[in-house]
């Protein structure tokens, strides 16, 4: 299936590293005109080497303010993917009201912000639009020591839909992908340990983690006119973990 994104404009949230770098030049090799969003530099100058269409945008997303000035002027934006997450695993008993608020910021306040932003230009265009969240198979399943993680994501499928209902009359559709471990940064976070891994491991019908290519490829589809009947879904890429 050859997907083109060729006349479209993307934006992709958390683009420095990981699942969001590998979907900006998923995007940019598809033919989109790519605006990176990410917090740290560094990691905007790298992409911006290896794909010079790129257009960075440096902000931290938990900040409210930061994120209306960095993003006012990006031009209108077709694709948008909400990619930028953060994880911090604790047991439930010792969560801090800080923990609680920083994962809340970014996994669900600044998907709201950023979508609030961007949908409007699609809707004020009448042009419509396809949004695609980055949630988790922990949206839907208990995991230890992801407490305020799991509520997150939870958050952020129901958002999904919600989005989906009221966006859907401007042709905006909104769909979510929902993976089982990825090996990044935030993968090796929680799953490094070997006998952690293959506990988790075994529970996936399929025997094995997602690499970071498998939740790109859903993304791109769910972002193209090749689903274009899909809307307020949240779609596993996990092997089916959350069948069982
Ligand atoms: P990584 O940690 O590898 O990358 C996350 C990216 O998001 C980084 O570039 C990070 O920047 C950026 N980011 C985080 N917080 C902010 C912020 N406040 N403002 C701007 N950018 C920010 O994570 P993954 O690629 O693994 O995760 C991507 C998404 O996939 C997340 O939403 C995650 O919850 C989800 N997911 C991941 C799974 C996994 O096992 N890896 C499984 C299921 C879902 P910086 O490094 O500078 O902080």
């Amino acid at each position: 299936m050859e997907i083109s994104f060729a006349g479209k404009r993307a934006l992709v949230t958390g683009a420095g590293k990981g699942i969001g770098r590998a979907t900006a030049l998923a995007l940019a090799r598809c033919g989109a005109k790519v605006v990176a969003v990410t917090r740290t530099q560094a990691d905007l100058n790298s992409l911006v080497q290896e794909c010079a269409s790129i257009t960075p945008v440096c902000v931290d997303l938990a900040d409210w303010e930061a994120t209306e000035a960095a993003l006012q002027d990006v031009g209108p934006i077709d694709l948008l993917v909400n990619n930028a997450g953060c994880a911090i695993l604790k047991p439930f008993l010792e969560v801090t009201p800080d923990q609680f608020d920083q994962l809340f910021n970014v996994n669900v306040k600044a998907v709201l912000h950023v979508s609030q932003i961007l949908a409007r230009g699609m809707k004020a265009r009448g042009s419509g639009g396809s949004i695609v969240n980055v949630s988790s198979q922990a949206s839907q399943c208990a995991v230890r020591d992801h407490a305020v993680y799991c509520a997150t994501k939870g958050a952020l499928d129901m958002l999904t839909k919600v989005m989906a209902l009221e966006l859907g009359p401007y042709k905006i559709r909104v769909n979510s992908v929902n993976p089982t471990v990825v090996m990044t940064d935030m993968g090796r976070l929680g799953w490094s340990d070997p006998k952690k891994a293959q506990t988790m491991m075994s529970r996936i019908p399929l025997g094995q983690f997602a690499e970071v290519d498998d939740v790109v490829n859903s993304i791109l589809f769910l972002l193209s006119d090749k689903s274009n009947m899909t809307n307020g879904v949240t779609l596993p890429v996990d092997g089916g973990f959350l069948a069982c």
